[in-house]
């Protein structure tokens, strides 16, 4: 498998516009326990960087986070990457900052579960209130979802059933739709995509036969590829830059 994704990023490399995206948490950075935390991997960062100043070629990170969020941890201004925040609900920096009026009642409603199921978080973003369950054991996991989806769910527009997170949405958006708007705006004839969380798959079902998709790490997928774990991610970024840069100098 892993020749045959050589092959497709020697292809890609030669398309006529080209789109490269990824997701953030686990993908560009690496999974820390800690979301606040959560830092980009410098050797997948670069490559990125690099792409983005190729000509015909866009770099697009498309994550659940807030826009701002991923814009202050990717560094200020970094030339000539889009970011599209709260899993397609904020897809450009001029849409404001603007919290919806459903964010306060979902946050409020949410906050008894949190005391019930220690460990769990809140994290309250323009559009989405995100429930993290990874510091709470895998069995209390299982009955603080329950929880939370009994107090928010009726009144979410959508639930996302992440990994070890759940996202109660004011607007319904995915990843899927606005890759979709992005990539037409861009005119782009093909187009990279890697993530890897159940949120990505949106992603991976709008890839055409000339795009190529790949998943980092377990799980089921309709990705074509898929990588061991995020720090297979430069490597990938990496190549394709190589390949990408050979084709436009010639
Ligand atoms: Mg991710």
């Amino acid at each position: 498998m892993r020749s045959d994704l050589d092959g497709a990023l020697r292809r890609l490399g030669r398309s006529k516009v080209l789109l490269v995206a990824a997701d953030f948490d686990g993908t560009l950075s690496p999974i820390v326990s800690d979301p606040s935390a959560a830092a980009p991997d410098p050797r997948a960062l670069e490559p990125l960087i690099g792409l983005a100043a190729l000509p015909s070629t866009s770099v697009l990170v498309i994550s659940g986070r807030a826009r701002a969020d991923v814009e202050k941890r990717l560094g200020p201004r970094i030339p000539g990457i889009d970011i599209i925040g709260s899993h397609g609900a904020e897809p450009g920096a001029d849409e404001g900052l603007d919290v919806h009026p459903d964010i306060e009642v979902f946050a409020a409603r949410l906050a008894p579960v949190v005391h019930h199921h220690p460990g769990s978080e809140l994290e309250v973003k323009p559009f989405s209130v995100a429930f993290h369950l990874r510091n709470v054991s895998v069995k209390g996991q299982i009955r603080a979802g329950r929880e939370a989806i009994e107090c928010v769910g009726p009144i979410a527009a959508q639930v996302k059933k992440g990994k070890k997170v759940l996202e109660f949405m004011a607007v319904s958006a995915d990843k899927g739709q606005a890759l979709e708007a992005y990539r037409a705006a861009r005119g782009a004839s093909a187009t990279f995509f890697v993530g890897d969380d159940v949120t990505d798959e949106a992603v991976f079902e709008v890839l055409g036969p000339g795009d190529v998709g790949v998943k980092v790490g377990p799980g089921p997928t309709a990705a074509h590829y898929r990588v061991e774990g995020q720090p297979d991610v430069a490597g990938l970024l990496t190549e394709l830059l190589h390949q990408r840069d050979t084709h436009t100098r010639g």
